[in-house]
């Protein structure tokens, strides 16, 4: 029986996503995995699809036509959430943060080519008003007679949250399948979602896991608490549920580098070496920078010799804008 009861969810990822052996050389003695939640569905790929099962099985319970979100200009999870709308007949509405080229590219032009109807702001404005921005498009949709439906950055909230705890439950099973008993699970932490539905979920599941969140913006302190406040969100939105507040998870803030989707020489070094020497192709914002920084942390054996799996989260879109740094 499961320690948790889940709320309900509709179907969008390719799940269960495989759970590879990545051979490498250099990081003895761990054992190294890949939980390829790339692999989550082709332009509707990586972790954000896992959140919007729960997220769109909630905005349709309460009626709504048009989902509202908002992040990066070349937000996965804007791509994700675009797609998903012109796939069950519903609007999109797009904040984003940033001045757009005039050729769209990565993840802006699959967006658009999904109909969703883009608004861009400045870097500042959005930092400032990104609520009134939101509660803008908000009451445009409600003065033509629709429904909107705001999903927060990243879908990290009470709802989303479920993604990555039924990914731990997914988890689980693939660990007593491939008899990894005490493994090191690492994932990047943007806006946090991942990092608490893993930990939670893991805790309830599989409690001598534990979760590595390698922090691509923001200090380890700031997931702590993003980790805190999302699960007890979802502890008091689902009374009952079973969730637990998780303690099994560190944080390291390491590896940023100059800030938030800005690219540094090992990273980019590490993505081509990824690609290179196992195929995979990972990303400048996210993966690029949790696997680098993950290998460091090996490197320094700063864990005992264990299992450790990467959450390759996808991101594939977000490599083609940085095409000159590499
Ligand atoms: C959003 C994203 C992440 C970070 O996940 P959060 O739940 O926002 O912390 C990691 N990798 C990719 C590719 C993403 O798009």
């Amino acid at each position: 029986m499961s320690p948790l009861s889940f709320p309900p969810k509709i179907a969008l990822a390719q799940t269960p996503t495989p759970l590879d052996r990545l051979e490498r050389g250099d990081v003895d003695p761990y054992r190294l995995w890949c939980k390829r939640d790339d692999l989550t569905g082709c332009a509707l790929s990586g972790n954000k699809v896992r959140k919007l099962e729960f997220v769109l099985s909630e905005a349709l319970s309460q009626g709504a036509d048009t989902l509202i979100t908002c992040g990066g200009l070349q937000s996965n999870h804007c791509r994700a959430t675009a797609l998903i709308a012109a796939a069950w007949g519903l609007n999109c509405r797009l904040v984003l943060r940033g001045e757009p080229e005039q050729v769209y590219d990565g993840n802006l032009l699959l967006g658009q080519l999904a109909g969703a109807q883009i608004a861009c702001f400045s870097e500042r404005e959005y930092r400032k008003k990104l609520p009134e921005l939101l509660a803008h498009q908000v009451q445009q949709v409600l003065a033509s007679g629709g429904k909107p439906y705001v999903i927060p950055t990243g879908a990290s909230d009470a709802v989303g949250l479920w993604g990555y705890v039924a990914a731990a439950k997914e988890l689980a099973e693939d660990f007593q399948r491939c008899q990894i008993k005490q493994p090191l699970v690492v994932c990047a932490a943007g806006s946090g979602g991942t990092l608490a539905g893993l930990a939670a979920g893991l805790s309830a599941f599989l409690p001598t896991a534990e979760v590595l969140g390698i922090a691509v913006c923001d200090s380890a302190e700031y997931f702590r608490q993003r980790v805190y406040e999302d699960v007890s969100a979802a502890m008091e939105r689902y009374p009952g549920c079973g969730l637990k507040m998780p303690e099994n998870f560190t944080v390291v803030d390491d590896y940023i580098g100059p800030g938030y989707a800005l690219v540094y020489p090992e990273v980019t070094q590490a993505i081509a070496e990824a690609a290179q020497s196992s195929g995979l192709m990972l990303d400048p914002v996210y993966t690029g920078k949790a696997y680098f920084g993950m290998l460091e942390q090996l490197r320094q054996r700063a864990f005992a010799p264990r299992d450790v799996v990467f959450v390759h989260t996808g991101g594939i879109f977000g490599l083609f804008p940085y095409k000159h740094a590499f």
